[in-house]
């Protein structure tokens, strides 16, 4: 049985990142919040990209205003967006606004509040420090070097820099698709009138929300019974067509849970069998050769609460590293105080949902109230964050500060 760091560390091992050329795709930056970026971006052009005005107010020669008051001739008035016609000689000064080119001539801009306009001319009552409030071109960044590195998610200020650098086609990762396999007799789709005995498929929907939040592409493929020959031609159609494949159920011990021999009848390399984590001890995670390429498959548990644990703690890694992301790869660990006791156990790290709040920049967590069995699901509503309790801890008392692993993230 392998410890949850073995787990994580041995899956991360065996996940391959997207190809930057196979698995790219060029996309009208109109579509980019949200992708990864595939390719370093090279600037075309400096930043700023021409010496500009911070303020509104006056451009002038430093040498000409060192003593206050002075008065000078005011030669031409430039606009943001103006091109200035004229060089400020001494003793002349150019009226100037926000973002607008500095003159030629002129190297220090004076605030409109330390002016006093008179006709065409103006009296500076302070003198300015030099250089002061000039935005030099190439200060923020220079072309021909590197503007965003590849690997980055997109968002709000990355599509902003896109923009300003007119990058309007950007070559971006493809999203992995993921396969989703609901494996069980008792599991029907969700429209379906409920026999004696029966349950809804419950992980596929949210599987699928899963996977979507976590930037892949959710391809589910239904429910099959636990028969051996439709599990195996399942599994099969599964590794065929998607980049990575989550079955759920048909891993533990019973007697109609075939899932780990199928896939050792099928060839795959079996790298985890059981985690010491709970709930979802019996994960378990092999790998396809696939024309050259490797698909991992991650058999989770049939538990609608182990089946999201799973996917918090082991698959989400597995996707970011598979989808182009630069490292580091990992799950997001905070330290919390806890507001209740919680039960660990003797051999296993153990998880516990609830809710994580931010009390004036401290984290608390709260137990989500109701039965922590991993069969259900009603009280993971509004889950932010699971608790770790270490092995062999078996309770922590209420005010003790602990880690907690933040899951869900919104889109
Ligand atoms: P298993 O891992 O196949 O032994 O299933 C463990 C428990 O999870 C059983 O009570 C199943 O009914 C339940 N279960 C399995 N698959 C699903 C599913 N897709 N949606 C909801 N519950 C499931
Ligand atoms: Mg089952």
């Amino acid at each position: 049985m392998h410890s949850v760091k073995e787990a994580e560390t041995t899956i991360l091992n065996l996940i391959s990142p997207l190809d930057k050329s196979q698995d790219s795709e060029s996309i009208p930056l109109e579509a980019a919040a949200g992708k990864i970026l595939a390719q370093t971006l090279i600037s075309p052009l400096d930043f700023p990209h021409w010496n500009n005005s911070a303020m509104d107010g006056y451009a002038v020669r430093y040498g000409d205003v060192q003593e206050c008051p002075t008065s000078l001739e005011i030669i031409e008035e430039i606009p943001a967006g103006f091109n200035p016609k004229k060089t400020v000689q001494t003793g002349q000064a150019a009226r100037i606004f926000t973002g607008a080119i500095l003159p030629q001539g002129a190297d220090t801009i004076v605030i409109q509040e330390n002016t006093e306009r008179q006709g065409d001319r103006v009296v500076i009552l302070q003198p300015p420090q030099p250089q002061d409030f000039v935005r030099h071109r190439g200060s923020f960044h220079q072309a021909g070097t590197p503007l965003l590195q590849g690997g980055i998610q997109l968002g709000a200020p990355e599509v902003a820099i896109l923009a300003a650098a007119q990058q309007t086609q950007l070559q971006v990762y493809r999203r992995p698709t993921v396969a989703l396999l609901s494996t069980g007799d008792e599991l029907v789709a969700p429209d379906r009138a409920l026999e004696p005995g029966q349950i809804v498929d419950s992980n596929q929907y949210a599987l699928a929300a899963f996977v979507a939040q976590n930037g892949g592409i959710p391809v589910p493929l239904g429910i099959v019974e636990d028969c051996r020959d439709r599990l195996k031609a399942a599994i099969e159609r599964a590794v065929a067509t998607c980049d990575v494949v989550l079955s759920t159920g048909g891993v533990s011990v019973g007697d109609r849970d075939y899932i780990q021999t199928l896939l050792d009848e099928l060839g795959a390399e079996m790298h985890i069998r059981s985690v010491a984590v709970k709930p979802g001890k019996p994960l378990t995670v092999a790998t396809f050769n696939r024309n050259e390429r490797i698909c991992p498959y991650f058999g989770l548990p049939g538990n609608p609460v182990s089946a999201l644990v799973s996917c918090w703690r082991f698959v989400q890694p597995a996707l970011q590293k598979l989808s182009g992301l630069a490292p580091p790869w990992g799950c997001e660990f905070v330290k919390a105080r806890s507001r209740s006791r919680l039960k660990g156990t003797k051999t296993r790290e153990t998880y516990l949902w609830g809710q994580l709040h931010n009390i004036e920049g401290t984290y608390e967590f709260s137990l989500a109230g109701g039965s922590h069995s991993s069969g259900n699901l009603i009280n993971l509503a509004q889950t932010n964050g699971l608790a770790v309790v270490p092995p062999g801890e078996t309770h922590l008392d209420a005010g003790s500060d602990l880690r907690v692993l933040f899951v869900n993230r919104k889109l």
